[in-house]
């Protein structure tokens, strides 16, 4: 399977690695739209929340805890962040390998939608 994300985790593509453990890895967004825009992503590859089953729910699990660390790591939670899902065509996901953004590093976001 050729997976963008796959590629990152393999190391096969450059990016700016924030935090790893065993389970998931984290890295700079290419294109971010905040002073903080880190990607969450599992090694375990699904598409996105559509092919969650309760034999792979703990990605979620995996990846909630490491943006717990992720935040502690940047200072975020200083100022609050937010944490987005784009899940489908109509959310606009780019990479259909399973992630969360976070976004952070100034005192207002912004609202949700605009
Ligand atoms: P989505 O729209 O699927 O939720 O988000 C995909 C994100 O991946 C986008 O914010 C985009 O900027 C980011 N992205 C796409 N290609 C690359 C890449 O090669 N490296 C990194 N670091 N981020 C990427
Ligand atoms: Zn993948």
């Amino acid at each position: 399977m050729d997976c963008l994300f796959c590629r990152i985790i393999n190391n096969e593509i450059p990016s700016t690695k924030v935090y790893e453990n065993d389970k998931v890895c984290a890295f700079n967004d290419i294109n971010p739209k905040a002073p903080v825009h880190i990607l969450v992503i599992h090694k375990e590859h699904t598409a996105n929340i559509d092919e969650t089953t309760e034999m792979n729910s703990h990605i979620f699990s995996d990846i909630f805890l490491a943006v717990k660390e992720i935040a502690e790591l940047k200072n975020l939670s200083e100022y609050g962040y937010r944490v987005i899902i784009n899940n489908g065509n109509a959310a606009g996901q780019e990479v259909f390998h399973t992630h969360i953004h976070i976004l952070g590093g100034k005192k207002n976001l912004g609202p949700m939608l605009q």
